[in-house]
Order: C-alpha cells, then structure tokens, then sequence
C-alpha cells in the first residue's frame, strides 16, 4: 500500500510540474502538486509506524505556522529572497537529516550499524554526499538572500587568489569524504569527518557565490534550487526512502533545465557564470550622466494620444511600486482609442524567474498580449511608444555596444529602436547590475522621474481628461 501511495504521490509530482509549465494551468498544478506532497508525507508515517508522533506532529505545526505567516506576509517583492532562503532551508534540512542518521545509530544501536546498511560505504557516501551539496545549498542560498534583499552589495566580491582557495576546499572535502568511506564502522571518526566537511562545504558555499555580481545571480539562484533537489535525492538514499529519492530527483532535474534556459537568457556559459566572476566593480564617477531629458505626466499623455503601436517593458521597478494594475489599465485605455498593445518580457527581468508573468497574470493581463524577447525586438522596429516600466538592466544598450561592460554579450530589449522611449524610475539609479545605462541619454528617451504606480496614475488621469 505503501508502495502505490507513493507512486500515486511521483505521477502527482510529474503532473504537478507540468501544469506549472504555462500560466492558465500553473495553480492547479501547484495544488496538484501540494497534493502529491501531502499523501508522501501521509504514506512515509504509515511506513515509519510506530514513532514519536508528538515530535512529528509539533515539527508539522511549527514548520506550517512559520510557512503560512512568511507566506501571507510575504510583500510581492521580497518573493525571490523568501524562494532562495527556503532553498537554503531546503539544502540545511538534507545535511542535518544525514548528521542525524550518524548519531542515531550510535545512539540507538550502540555504535553498530544497522544489519540492512550491511553496504557501509554506500551508505556513508550517501551521508557525505547529502552533507556536502546539503550544506553548499544553505550557506550560498543564504548569501543569495542577502544579496537579493540589498544587505550584501550586489557588485561581486572578489578575494584575492578565490580560485585557488576554491580549488584547495573542493580538495580538501573530497579527501575528507574517501577517508570517512574507510572510517564507515566507526561511527564516533565518522561524525567528526562528516562535521569538517560540514565546515568545508559551509566556507564553499559562501566563497562560491559572492563573486557572483548583479545581472549573473538567476542563474546562480536557479542552479542553488536544483542543488537543493540532489540534495534531497541523496537524503532519500540515506534514509532508503524512495518518494524522497524521486522528488529531489524531480528538483533536481527542473532546477538543472531552468538553469539552462537562465543561462541562455543572459547569453553565457555556466562555467563562465561560475567561475568569470562577472560584473566587476563600477566606480561611482562612470554612472554621471548628461543629456538627460525628463518630462511629465501631461507630456507623456500627450505623446501617447497619438501612439498606434505601444510596448510596454516591465522590469523590477515594477514590482516594486505594485503597477501591474495602472499597467493594465492605461493598456486598456490606449487599446480602446485604437492603438495596439503589447508587453515585451525578458527571462530575467525581475528577481525570479517568471517574475513579470507572474504580476502580469495576477493583474489579468491576457497572456497573448504578451511576448518574448526576439519578438520583442522585432516589433520594437515599427513601434511609436517603447514604456519602459521600472526596468533598468533588461533595456541597457551596454550589453550589445560594450563589450568590457559587466552584462555584455546579454540579450537585452532593444527599446531605442522604438520611435519613442518613455523611461518611468525613480531616479538615475542603477539597476541590479549597479552599472550605468546609456539609454537614458539618447535623444529618443524621456524620463518620467516618479514612483511607476503613481507616473502611470496620472497618465491615465490626463488621458481621460
Ligand atoms: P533592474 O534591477 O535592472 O532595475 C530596476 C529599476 O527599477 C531600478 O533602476 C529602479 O530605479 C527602478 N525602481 C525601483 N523601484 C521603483 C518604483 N517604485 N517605481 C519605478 N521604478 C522603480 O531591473 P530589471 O528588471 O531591468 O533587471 C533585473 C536585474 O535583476 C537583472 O540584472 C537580473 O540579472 C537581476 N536578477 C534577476 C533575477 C531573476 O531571476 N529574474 C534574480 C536575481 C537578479 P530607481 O531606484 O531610480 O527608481
């Protein structure tokens, strides 16, 4: 029973991700999903029979009630740090799963290893594994958090001689990880080897994502989720629990294939992510601008009275003011006096991916209406009216003209192309990649130097007056 409760869980798992694949059907394959986890979750008690319910039960509660309040406090913009850090989480549980499953046996079987993990050596390995990628995931998605929520600069850390520290701690844990193979029967060496490379893995994790700068971070968040995955594969193993081995797996392998896609979308190599330590520092004097042409709502309506061809480019600004609704509403405004509309969406935009989708939808933006990036920029061609909504990074010509800039070689919106830019932001800031934008200085581009909600409130207000 036990068996096809958790094959019914594995087929909800799979048709769960795939309804999460397009926008119409992503809520039912999250309850699909969610479904499958609850009745894993239901056969592994059954499967455990006898245990302390009380702590299963109090861990259920606690975990829940911390859950549900991140979740329904949670601001729309602070989504990407809450999905990293509960990666990190994700990653931290594995290591400390695999600690535990030491010290249970040499607590509870005084020492000795249990008849069934008679294959000592696989079963070490699946701990130490489950440790080192379990660890490597917290401590980088809690440095990914930090950087997301601003507490770490988002321009990347480079310490001298990175590589070679690297290299030695990558060193160092694998040797850690063979010793405690041939150690396996004595539990007490095993634990003191498995808590080093705790340590070692926890510096890695640290050391491999700070020199990671600005626009790179998708691809090291998407590539921290699937680590999280393997990580649970690997606990699966130790613990010999089969739903747990085929969901890490299922993570794993998604969080694999989003990282490509990243990886396509900022037009780089995962090794060249990784390792290229990309986005170095820009000094403050590089982002002074001149020739900056700002202008007002009035104006703005003005020229959009006349638009029959407008896209709009959200980015994180977006986000941030919360103007997925003003956005739809002033695209309704301009379709009904005739003008065609269209909304122009880079893969990395944002902070997660599918981040603009995800506020586009939830404002009911019809998904027809919206397009990807080749599209984008072939429409751009014949079009009056480019908005760019709060976006920064996604519409820097630097990245095709510049190539000693931090995002070069990125495909990026070619909004100059359009008749008209209209800029919404706050101010000349920079974007995530903290580098200067030179599209705020060509002649085509007007400056709407407001908060996105309110600029594009009182374009509407003037519109209809
Ligand atoms: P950017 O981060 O480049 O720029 C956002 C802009 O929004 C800022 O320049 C800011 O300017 C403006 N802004 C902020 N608040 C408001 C507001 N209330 N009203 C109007 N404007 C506002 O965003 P993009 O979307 O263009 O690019 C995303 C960047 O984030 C890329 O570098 C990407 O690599 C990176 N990233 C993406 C992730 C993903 O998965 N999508 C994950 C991690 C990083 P001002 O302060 O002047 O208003």
């Amino acid at each position: 029973m036990v068996a096809l409760l958790y094959l019914i869980a594995a087929t909800l798992f799979i048709l769960g991700l795939k309804g999460m694949t397009r926008v119409k059907t992503a809520r039912f394959g999250n309850l699909t999903a969610s479904s499958g986890m609850l009745l894993a979750i239901i056969a592994t008690l059954i499967h455990i029979g006898k245990a302390d319910y009380t702590l299963i039960v109090s861990g259920v509660v606690i975990g829940a009630l911390i859950g549900t309040i991140a979740a329904l406090k949670v601001e729309m913009t602070a989504m990407p740090e809450m999905v990293a850090i509960f990666n990190g989480f994700g990653g931290g549980a594995s290591a400390l799963v695999a600690l535990s499953e030491i010290w249970f046996n040499i607590i509870e079987n005084n020492s000795q290893l249990p008849a069934f993990k008679t294959t000592g050596t696989l079963w070490a390995a699946t701990i130490i594994l489950s440790i080192l990628i379990g660890t490597v995931t917290f401590s980088g998605s809690v440095v990914a958090f930090l950087k997301l929520r601003g507490s770490i600069k988002g321009d990347p850390i480079l310490l001298p001689g990175r590589h070679f520290i690297n290299v030695a701690l990558v060193l160092a844990t694998i040797l850690l990880g063979i010793y405690a193979l041939f150690e396996v029967t004595v539990l007490t060496t095993l634990t003191t080897l498995a808590l080093t490379i705790s340590l070692t893995s926890l510096i890695l994790g640290i050391l491999l994502v700070i020199p990671i700068g600005g626009a790179d971070m998708p691809v090291v968040i998407s590539l921290l989720n699937s680590y999280s995955g393997l990580a649970a594969a690997s606990t699966g193993f130790v613990l010999m629990n089969p739903i747990l081995i085929i969901s890490g797996a299922l993570v794993g392998a998604s969080g694999l294939i989003l990282t490509q896609i990243m990886c396509k979308a900022m037009n780089r190599s995962l090794s060249n992510v990784l390792f290229g330590g990309f986005g170095a520092e820009v000094s403050e004097g590089v982002r002074e601008y001149s020739n900056v042409k700002s202008f007002t709502p009035e104006e703005a309506a003005l020229i959009l009275e006349s638009a029959s061809k407008v896209i709009f480019v959200p980015g994180y600004g977006m986000a941030v003011a919360q103007a997925q609704h003003a956005v739809k509403e002033l695209a309704e405004l301009l379709e009904s006096r005739g003008a065609k509309v269209l909304f122009a969406i880079h893969p990395v935009a944002g902070r997660m991916p599918g981040h603009m989708n995800v506020l586009l939808a939830e404002a009911d933006v019809p998904y027809d209406k919206l397009i990807e990036l080749d599209q984008a920029n072939a429409e751009m061609v014949d079009t009056d009216v480019a908005i760019v909504v709060g976006a920064n990074d996604v519409v820097n010509p630097a990245a095709t003209k510049d190539s000693s800039s931090p995002i070069a070689g990125m495909p990026v919106i070619e909004v100059w192309n359009a008749a008209t830019v209209m800029v919404i932001k706050r101010s000349l800031s920079p974007g995530f990649a903290g580098i200067k934008n030179e599209l705020f200085e060509h002649d085509n581009t007007y400056m709407l130097f407001m908060d996105a909600k309110t600029a594009l409130q009182e374009i509407i207000k003037e519109l209809k007056s």
